[in-house]
């Protein structure tokens, strides 16, 4: 048995997997694969058009909120959203909270100004920075809600007066937020929602079309909107597999109840990491990202014996980020609380053979 903790492209529903594949050999008994309709045809609108209100729907959006899934992935977004909304002798505020703020800040500047109101880089992105300001005069401000490779997340999502952007990758519909808070949400598929090859947008209209420069046609929301998300040839298969995975989450209960299934994942493997004398988590307590637990071992001798341990027992891609180190247990919300358990008792017996 396989317990697979991958930070991404990631686990998803079992029944998700079995339906995606049975899509491609024959799609709703067509006799076609899914991958050789037209996505003009009602066959794939209609599941374009599930995608985007089960999103609606699931993240209880007002109408104001236009659902899109683009191509690109989240990298994309770092350079789409200042090229729609940023303005060259204008700025945008950033919260620096790791590496993928960090390429978010650097694209922007392509843009316009960058002003950073808060960091944690100095201390190695372990936590989540709380006493900032955010200037008035700023035209928006970016925040990253979970940070894939430290592990920390914003628990407390902060209130400003200007236009709201969050990159959501890894996060994105795992807990109960007030997603109308935001005025543009990204978010790559491959972690909560689906497979790679799209990314989910989330914008709220009023905030588009008020730059000076031209944007190119593919780069510019409002054409996206007003072709309902089908400007060119979508990923249709990434969206046909966001689509069952959204349909997923709406069977077992929605955001309300996938989060009390992630508390519960991340308290069981935090409370094993606090207690065991071999491991340490690496970030700030109150900052804990509920979707990727990072940890380390006491020293590296008992890092690769435990690798070599917890692989021989089927537990798959805890190995931490190539820059960071250590352990990280990504659990995504398709990753069953048998498996944390699973995790926690080796860890646990683990550590009674080292003595
Ligand atoms: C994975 C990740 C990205 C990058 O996503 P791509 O789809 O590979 O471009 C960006 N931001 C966060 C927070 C991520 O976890």
């Amino acid at each position: 048995m396989i317990h697979n903790f991958n930070a991404g492209p990631s686990i998803l529903p079992k029944q998700v997997f079995a339906q995606a594949a049975e899509a491609i050999q024959n799609y709703n008994n067509t006799g076609l694969s899914i991958l050789e309709i037209g996505h003009r045809t009602s066959l794939f609108e209609d599941v374009m058009n599930e995608a985007r209100s089960l999103v609606k729907e699931l993240m209880l959006l007002d109408d104001q909120h236009e659902v899109l899934f683009l191509h690109g992935g989240a990298s994309t977004q770092f350079m789409q959203v200042p090229m729609n909304l940023l303005n060259e002798k204008d700025t945008a505020a950033f919260a620096d909270t790791g590496i993928w703020s960090t390429k978010a800040i650097k694209e922007a500047r392509l843009f316009g100004n960058v002003d950073i109101v808060c960091s944690s880089k100095e201390a190695n992105y372990s936590f989540i920075p709380k006493d900032f300001a955010v200037p008035n005069d700023a035209k928006y401000f970016h925040i990253t809600t979970n940070n894939t490779i430290y592990g920390t997340q914003w628990q407390k999502i902060p209130s400003v007066s200007i236009p709201f952007i969050a990159d959501m990758s890894s996060d994105i519909l795992s807990r109960s937020i007030d997603f109308n808070a935001f005025d543009l949400i990204y978010a790559g598929a491959q972690k909560n929602i689906g497979c790679a090859g799209v990314n989910l947008v989330v914008v709220k209209n009023n905030i588009l079309g008020k730059v000076k420069r031209t944007i190119p046609t593919i780069m510019d929301y409002r054409n996206h909107i007003k072709e309902g998300s089908m400007l060119n040839t979508p990923p249709v298969f990434a969206i046909y597999v966001s689509m069952l995975t959204l349909r997923w989450l709406k069977e077992i209960g929605g955001v309300a109840e996938v989060e009390k299934l992630n508390n519960a994942k991340a308290k069981m493997l935090y409370n094993e990491i606090d207690s065991n004398p071999l491991f340490r988590g690496t970030v700030a307590t109150e900052d804990r990202s509920k979707m990727n637990v990072c940890f380390t071992a006491i020293d590296k001798e008992v890092e690769s014996n435990f690798l070599e341990f917890s692989t021989k027992n089927g537990i798959v891609g805890i190995k931490g980020h190539r820059s960071s180190g250590g352990f990280r247990a990504s659990l995504y919300n398709a990753l069953p609380l048998e498996s944390v358990q699973i995790l926690v008792e080796i860890m646990s017996s683990f550590a009674s053979k080292a003595g």
